[in-house]
């Protein structure tokens, strides 16, 4: 089979324009950015009459589990079957892209297009973002070196979209008083950054206006709240992001439509594509398929506990994306041996699918097992899996997009479809007005099936802080390693009885949530041994190696 970059490029793309009329859009809907790429501003009159449906994941595994090329698969199964499906996703970042994972825009023949431009500069949203974040921080550092105010703490850190350990902590404006206060500071990874949750959260300019101004900047000397609006920096900000705030229209591999339009990391960051994107979805589609990242206790749970409540949202169902591999990783199966046929593992591993099993049915809509097909599979470990979803009574489909695309999908489409047809409430973790601590230990219960939480004295002294400026009572985002329902990345399978170590709760009033960082979670990463860029390079005009 040809690489995901070798079938990427022999696609051919219908050009944006005639996508975009063909979907019903008028000329003034959409901007085009180039031949197959477009900015979209949807009429206000629009309603949204589709369907959403949600696609997360058993735990992580260092290789991904397929939920963007299942999304995609799933899009392109519906419209096999006839019915209109639009994709809301992610944007990739640079870090993953030139770091470990690779690309973000699916697998095989189940791709958003154009794939290279999608996962590098794409319409420069995430460029936008680094900008706006970063005059922030310029604008504040300014105003103290002017002497037109004194912070006590500063907590607005620089960003940028790479991974460099280098950066995370460092001392700026050295070198005497022209050049600066020396401060303690640092970068994280755009796509943690509070600017990131904002413009995926804002629910149009007026709203990301009201969001910019509360971010809250640092603290003064009498203890009060230092935020952008008394920066008076909001308007410089809006118009850098102005352009970024509309969600991207380009096309999978089989002409569905996609919104590809922000992107927060889920175990740092709450997790899901743009606001905007997933209303424009909504609009346009009879199903709007849309991913949260990683497994459904950090994407799907932010995407519930935080997205759906803020925004109104509901998805109509929910699907859970898994993988022999997956499986035998959880089952204790060293990484370079997942691909090798092994149903023992695979049945020491179904812990991990019933845990996520288990919490998705607490959130109400019906679920869809999908079994991300890999050409290693036996029929006998399908076989297992398949069982398995019948006695915890969950609908299960064998999902062959990667290599057969649109057609590899059709028995999802219809799982999701049938599943779709059974309304469900929607239920959230944790009250809105619940404490902080108790948000925290309802997700750790609930969610990852832990007993409670532990603070380090940092915690006890922010969450004491967050409640005094008036925050005590917003949604907690949750930063936690993928690779596990606990804190701890080693701890495989579904552990009971363990504790969760709280280390810092920051305040994203902007965002609207309050990020709690648990175990050793890095807010800008680093690069591996072997990162995925140095495969990467140009030849005769085109990129290859990039995966
Ligand atoms: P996630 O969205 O869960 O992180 P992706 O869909 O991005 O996962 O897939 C991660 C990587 O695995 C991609 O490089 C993709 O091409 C590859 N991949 C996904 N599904 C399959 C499959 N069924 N067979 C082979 N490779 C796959
Ligand atoms: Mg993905």
């Amino acid at each position: 089979m040809l690489s995901d970059i070798e079938i990427a490029q022999a696609a051919r793309l219908t050009p944006i324009d005639e996508l975009a009329h063909s979907a019903g859009l008028a000329d003034a809907e959409f901007e085009p950015y180039g031949r197959d790429k477009a900015k979209v501003d949807l009429d206000p009159a629009r309603k949204e009459r589709g369907r959403l449906i949600l696609v997360t994941a058993t735990s992580g595994m260092p290789a991904g589990s397929g939920k963007t090329t299942t999304s995609i698969a799933l899009a392109q199964g519906l419209k096999k079957i006839g019915k209109s499906a639009v994709l809301a996703l992610r944007e990739p970042s640079l870090g993953p892209v030139f770091g470990m994972k690779g690309g973000a825009a699916g697998g095989g023949y189940s791709q958003v297009l154009p794939m290279e431009a999608i996962n590098l500069h794409f319409t420069g949203d995430l460029h936008a973002i680094t900008a706006a974040n970063n005059l922030l921080a310029a604008l504040l550092d300014n105003a103290r070196h002017q002497g037109q105010v004194e912070l006590r703490e500063i907590f607005w850190r620089r960003v940028m979209d790479v991974n460099d350990r280098m950066l995370r902590n460092i001392v700026s404006g050295l070198g005497g008083p022209a050049n600066g206060i020396p401060t303690e500071a640092g970068f994280d990874i755009t796509a943690a950054s509070e600017l990131m949750a904002v413009l995926c959260l804002a629910d149009g300019m007026e709203d990301l206006r009201a969001r910019i101004d509360r971010i809250v900047l640092g603290i003064r000397k009498d203890g009060t709240a230092y935020t952008c609006k008394d920066l008076g920096a909001t308007g410089a900000l809006l118009a850098l992001l102005k352009d970024a705030m509309k969600p991207n229209l380009v096309q999978s591999i089989e002409g569905n439509l996609a919104f590809v339009h922000g992107g927060p990391f889920a175990n740092i960051a709450h997790g899901c594509n743009s606001l905007a994107a997933t209303r424009a979805a909504l609009k346009l589609g009879d199903f709007a398929v849309t991913e949260a990242g990683f497994g459904s206790d950090l994407g799907a749970e932010k995407f519930i506990d935080i997205k759906c409540r803020m925004a109104g949202l509901k998805p109509a169902a929910v699907v859970l994306v898994t993988s022999t591999k997956a499986l035998k990783w959880h089952g204790g199966v060293p990484l370079p041996e997942i691909g090798k046929p092994d149903v023992e593992a695979l049945r020491k591993g179904l812990c991990n699918l019933d845990a996520h099993v288990r919490n998705l049915k607490n959130f109400g809509p019906e679920i869809v097992v999908s079994l991300n097909h890999f050409h290693t599979d036996t029929d006998e470990e399908i076989d297992v899996i398949r069982n398995r979803c019948a006695e915890l009574g969950v609908r299960f489909a064998v999902c062959d997009g990667f290599a057969r695309g649109g057609e590899g999908a059709v028995e999802l489409a219809r799982a999701v479809t049938e599943a779709a047809d059974e309304p469900r409430e929607l239920h959230f973790t944790y009250d809105e007005d619940a404490s902080l601590l108790d948000k925290v230990t309802a997700v750790v219960r609930k969610v990852y099936g832990g007993e409670g939480i532990e603070l380090s004295e940092a915690a006890k002294k922010d969450l004491k802080r967050i409640v005094e400026l008036g925050f005590g009572n917003l949604p907690v985002c949750i930063a936690k390693t993928p690779f596990s329902l606990t804190a701890d990345g080693k701890a495989l399978g579904a552990p009971t009885g363990f504790t969760v170590p709280v280390q810092r709760f920051i305040l994203n009033a902007g965002a609207g949530f309050v990020v709690v960082t648990t175990g050793a979670v890095m807010r800008m990463p680093g690069l591996p041994k072997a990162p995925a860029a140095m495969q990467i390079d140009v030849v005769d005009g085109k990129i290859t190696g990039l995966a």
